[in-house]
């Protein structure tokens, strides 16, 4: 039962979002929303279908006095077991593309996948790095996802957001967006929400067929490399230097298979934590505690969570 306050709160947010013909659910399994298939019931989810909706999705959700969580595609997230007290926004029909000249302008919830597709169709370079990373645009710029070399802020060109806080849309450029490892402003300042980006490509990195060529190698090592074959949230620390690798520290600790649960250290990649059927995010946190413990004990190196954990009452923090 929740309380009554509460029940308030949420049937305003449903009068606005009816009174407006933006589409929502109530109790959505966040498990059916993130890679890990991990996750408890968001209360309210809502699908808007363009960035007018989603801004208005926002502030309808602020204005409830609910807490919001703008959700990509749940491949960083280890979402709760009690769920989300709050509105779950969904991003994915958000999924426009287009191109001026060597500009890809893709809607926040466009996947990677599809992104990078696109690019490498009309023979522009630059995005290859990023095929096979099963994030959308939204969480890429969030995260400055990177692999094998490359980083959205090679590319990035610019961004529109919502500004929560007042309810404006405006442009941010590289120099605002405080790019670093694995971290962007949206991190820092999670007023700010993502409706579009921009990314500056290569028209001389080759034909299509070698473009394809080169995004198709970076696919085949992620195969042979990554458990792809188990629900996960990929690599789940952040690497401590540039010459650490943390799946190396854990396997040296014989924790390879280590298992909490339904969760356990892959025995592909030490690195990643995967569901092996029925896992739970406590149990997620618990093989966290004991790898982070083990790793500091065994090699003197304190490790820092990339992936993200989504508290029922919308607080968001690194997994452990
Ligand atoms: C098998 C596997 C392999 C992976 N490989 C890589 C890799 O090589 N490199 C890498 O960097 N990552 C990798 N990842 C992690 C993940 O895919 C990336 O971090 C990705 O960029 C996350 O995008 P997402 O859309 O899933 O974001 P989500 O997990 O949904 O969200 C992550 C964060 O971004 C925020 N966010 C999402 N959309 C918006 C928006 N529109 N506006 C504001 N904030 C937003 C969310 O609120 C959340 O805080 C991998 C994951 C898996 C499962």
């Amino acid at each position: 039962m929740r309380p009554e306050y509460y029940s308030e709160k949420i049937r305003a947010l449903e009068a606005g979002l009816s009174k407006n013909g933006i589409e929502y659910e109530k109790d959505l399994p966040m498990s059916s929303c993130s890679t890990f298939r991990i996750g408890g019931p968001a209360d309210i989810a809502v699908s808007p279908r363009t960035a007018e909706e989603l801004a208005l999705s926002v502030m309808l959700a602020k204005s409830a006095g609910l807490p919001f969580h703008v959700a990509g595609n749940g491949s960083n997230m280890l979402y709760d077991d009690e769920g989300f007290r709050g509105v779950l926004v969904q991003t994915q029909k958000l999924r426009g593309i287009g191109l001026d000249g060597c500009v890809l302008t893709a809607g926040c919830g466009a996947s990677l996948m599809r992104v990078t597709r696109a690019a490498a169709a009309a023979g522009l370079s630059g995005f290859e790095f990023a095929y096979g990373i099963p994030g959308s645009v939204g969480g890429a710029v969030f995260m400055n996802a990177g692999a094998y070399g490359g980083q959205i802020a090679d590319i990035f060109a610019g961004c529109s957001v919502l500004d929560s806080s007042d309810g404006t849309v405006r442009r941010l450029t590289p120099a605002d967006m405080d790019f670093s490892y694995r971290h962007s402003v949206l991190a820092a300042r999670r007023d700010l929400v993502l409706l579009e980006a921009s990314f500056s490509l290569d028209a001389a990195g080759g034909t299509v067929g070698e473009i394809t060529g080169r995004m198709h190698g970076l696919m085949e090592r992620r195969i042979e490399k990554q458990p792809l074959d188990l629900p996960s949230a990929g690599s789940v620390f952040r690497r401590p230097a540039p010459d650490i690798y943390v799946g190396k520290l854990i396997e040296d600790s014989g924790l390879k298979g280590a298992s909490a649960g339904g969760a356990a250290v892959s025995v592909k990649h030490a690195g990643f934590i995967v569901n092996t059927g029925g896992a739970t995010s406590a149990d997620v946190t618990e093989l966290i505690k004991r790898i982070k413990e083990r790793i500091a004990s065994d090699h003197g190196v304190v490790l820092e969570c990339e992936i993200r954990h989504l508290s029922p009452d919308g607080t968001e923090e690194p997994a452990g």
